[in-house]
């Protein structure tokens, strides 16, 4: 089976969340479970050099706006799989890789870039995989060639819904120039008065996916369908819930090389030198018996910081030691900055992105907060799990798939989580987690549960191509 996914992110070559993870770990775990995997993703000017091993193509002549463009197309291995970069620098080289008003352009381009390269390196595709409203657009043009282009006559497309609430909007009046001018493409973009290219994967794809079970079925209700829960009703026969996997090659507690010291289910010690190096980098007084609590994020609203600030003079009242990993909305970054002044022998705040610093924390932290609004899979909630983190979420989407609430009688579950979105609750699981720290042995069973489990890609890599098998069955 040859698969081909399409995203507009992928690790090592560009990220600015879970899809990039995703984008990155699955072709290669798809390659390890025998499926002949190719991603394509943009070359941005972020993407390093040295990741680019060979110009595939020199000349990926594309007609575009009434104008020819010529691209070219990179290849890269450097994820552990076949990989072809974009690069149309018009597009593509700028200082971040979403934020422009034009976005909905530059993906367009990239998606019909991508299926002009496919056809062009020649191999017959059985399953296009597309991720997000970034690749709505090839769903419909996908759904449209097959009826007059004998190359990809047998193709059929999966689509997978990593977040909702990004949705591509944009004036439906473009859609003509964009390349689709057919009433039959342009009835799969039409959402309420405008060309939406979520809505176009969703109603244009042969099946869709969501990053865990409870997201898919979340997504179905009106409160989280952000307008859509009709269309995901309407072909939830089509549509199923598959958890992501974690990298353990880049998040690996035994093998780490960012960490101050390697550590194991069987063998903890190294986690305490990690506590104290973590300790140092955020120059706190150290205290290795004191619960570190930690988070890394993007500061928004979806990943429930409200709820942090309402709880975060409470935690500094336990006593406890508050680190932040984050960047994105203003006043959520000042409040961490102000917790900081306010108690700086307690609290750690770096504001910005840090791969290397994210690695520190998820090893050195004893808990890990993460009380989403929403959360459609939720990846460090999963890191935490494998670096004996434990943690404290909100039971939604993937956080409430991939987290158990420790019971003291069984001795089961792998941290704690609560339902309603408010201080109260969360509160109560803290005072229940430090509780559970101050008893090490029931603690070290709590760490222990999550350290075992297997949350690797090699799972989910099975599930899809489970799902590529039916898709190619209809
Ligand atoms: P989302 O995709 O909604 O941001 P996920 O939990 O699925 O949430 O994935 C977030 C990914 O981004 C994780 O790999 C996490 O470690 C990383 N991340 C988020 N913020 C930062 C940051 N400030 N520095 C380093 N890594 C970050």
């Amino acid at each position: 089976m040859r698969v081909a996914v399409i995203s507009s992110e992928a690790v090592p070559y560009s990220k600015t969340g879970g899809l990039a993870d995703v984008a990155g770990a699955l072709p290669k775990a798809l390659k390890r479970a025998g499926a002949d995997s190719v991603l394509i993703t943009p070359c941005y000017l972020q993407t390093k050099g040295e990741f680019i091993w060979s110009t595939a193509i020199e000349d990926l002549w594309l007609e575009w706006r009434g104008r020819s463009y010529r691209a070219k197309a990179f290849y890269s291995e450097a994820n552990g799989s076949p990989t072809f970069l974009i690069d149309a620098p018009e597009f593509f080289h700028r200082d971040s890789i979403y934020g422009f008003t034009e976005d909905y352009e530059r993906f367009a381009f990239f998606n019909h870039a991508a299926l002009v390269l496919l056809k062009r390196v020649g191999k017959k595709i059985d399953i296009v995989h597309l991720n997000d409203w970034h690749c709505g657009f090839a769903a419909v043009k996908l759904a449209h060639l097959r009826f007059w282009d004998v190359f990809w006559k047998d193709t059929r497309t999966v689509f997978s819904v990593h977040n909702l609430a990004y949705q591509g909007g944009f004036g439906s009046g473009e859609l003509w120039d964009l390349g689709f001018g057919s009433r039959f493409e342009q009835d799969h973009f039409a959402f309420e008065g405008y060309a939406s290219a979520m809505k176009a994967g969703l109603s244009a794809s042969d099946m869709l996916s969501t990053v865990s079970p409870t997201y898919g079925v979340e997504i179905q209700r009106s409160e989280n369908g952000y307008g859509l829960d009709w269309l995901l009703r309407a072909r939830s026969s089509r549509l199923s819930g598959i958890t992501n996997g974690v990298d353990y090659e880049v998040w690996n507690p035994e093998t780490d090389e960012l960490l101050a010291a390697n550590y194991s289910w069987q063998d903890l010690s190294g986690k305490r030198t990690c506590k104290r190096e973590l300790l140092d980098q955020f120059s706190l007084p150290v205290d290795l018996d004191t619960p570190v609590f930690g988070t890394v994020s993007r500061l928004t609203s979806q990943k429930g910081i409200e709820l942090i600030q309402q709880v975060a003079g409470e935690i500094i009242n336990l006593g406890a030691y508050f680190i932040a990993l984050g960047s994105g909305d203003r006043s959520y970054e000042d409040f961490f900055q102000r917790l900081r002044n306010a108690a700086p022998g307690q609290v750690g705040f770096f504001r910005g992105y840090n791969e290397d610093l994210a690695h520190t924390i998820e090893a050195g932290a004893d808990l890990f907060l993460m009380p989403s609004r929403f959360e459609p899979c939720g990846l460090n909630q999963m890191y935490s799990l494998r670096y004996g983190t434990v943690p404290i979420v909100r039971a939604v989407g993937g956080l409430h798939d991939t987290i158990h609430n420790f019971d003291r009688v069984s001795g089961q579950g792998n941290g704690f989580k609560f339902g309603p979105f408010s201080a109260g609750p969360f509160l109560e699981k803290i005072y229940e987690a430090v509780f559970a720290f101050a008893e090490p042995e029931t603690w070290r069973a709590i760490q222990v549960n999550g350290m075992k489990e297997d949350h690797s890609w090699e799972n989910a890599a099975q599930k899809y191509i489970g799902l590529y098998k039916y898709t190619l069955q209809l």
